[in-house]
């Protein structure tokens, strides 16, 4: 009877297990405008981040992102749904003004897609498993990765879904000390002259669509020279550490 009563509790316990956990990965759903949405993460998305793009940490929860689902223009002219996990709310540490950065990535992609600006590919970097060498190589624009930043020990912008890499292949990332460049073999786009699809200018319609909300722009630094890589907040601003504003607090 006693044996009884323990599999009756237990199998309630994780019942309301279940039910918890479902509950907490209910996802809340913002639309700009049709093709332009976000929501909380999902649990089935939640899953196959961890251990790849999401690790343990004690800056950064699932509940501090979304995921961003915006139109874009593929080089191929097509439509297409990328797929994107950016921060929620920051506190801004210019203003100290809480600033809805995911409405915000779904403003700048709406401008970039209106101006018919070629985006290649926006897939989960989980997909190439974190590993960011293999996104950029295959073309892949993303914002969200838990990593450092390489060959340091500093908390990349990247960790905290404050910033995108736009078509990284022809963007490329140029280290002047080393003479890396990333992703490998992308050496010919470090001449900016190039009038190759994709590439970011300072003043096109993909820069002024980032610059015009105060996101920062990586071809604009000398050491990295990183053309890939817009930020919300200057690399000079201090990091919005240790956490973000969620709904609960
Ligand atoms: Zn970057």
């Amino acid at each position: 009877m006693r044996n009884f009563f323990c599999k009756a509790l237990s199998i309630l316990a994780v019942s309301c297990g279940a039910f918890l956990v479902r509950f907490n990965c209910f996802a809340e759903n913002f639309t700009l405008c049709d093709g332009f949405s976000y929501q909380d993460i999902p649990c089935e998305v939640q899953e196959f981040m961890k251990g790849k793009s999401y690790k343990e940490n004690e800056y950064v929860k699932f509940e501090d992102l979304r995921l961003c689902k915006v139109r874009h223009l593929g080089f191929d002219g097509k439509e297409h749904e990328g797929k994107l996990v950016v921060a929620y709310e920051v506190k801004s540490p210019i203003t100290g003004q809480t600033v809805n950065v995911a409405k915000e990535v779904l403003e700048i992609f709406k401008d970039i897609y209106d101006a018919k600006y070629p985006i290649e590919k926006m897939e989960l970097i989980d997909y190439y498993d974190a590993d960011d060498e293999k996104s950029m190589r295959n073309h892949n624009t993303c914002a969200f990765n838990f990593r450092y930043i390489n060959g340091t020990k500093k908390i990349s912008w990247h960790s905290y879904g404050l910033a995108i890499d736009i078509n990284p292949f022809v963007n490329p990332c140029f280290h002047p000390d080393s003479k890396l460049v990333e992703p490998a073999g992308t050496e010919e786009y470090l001449n900016r002259n190039l009038s190759q699809v994709g590439l970011i200018k300072e003043g096109d319609a993909c820069h002024k669509a980032f610059a015009s909300r105060g996101w920062e722009w990586g071809g604009s630094w000398n050491d990295p020279k990183d053309y890939m890589h817009f930020q919300k907040f200057s690399w000079r601003c201090q990091r919005p550490e240790p956490k973000y504003l969620t709904t609960n607090s």
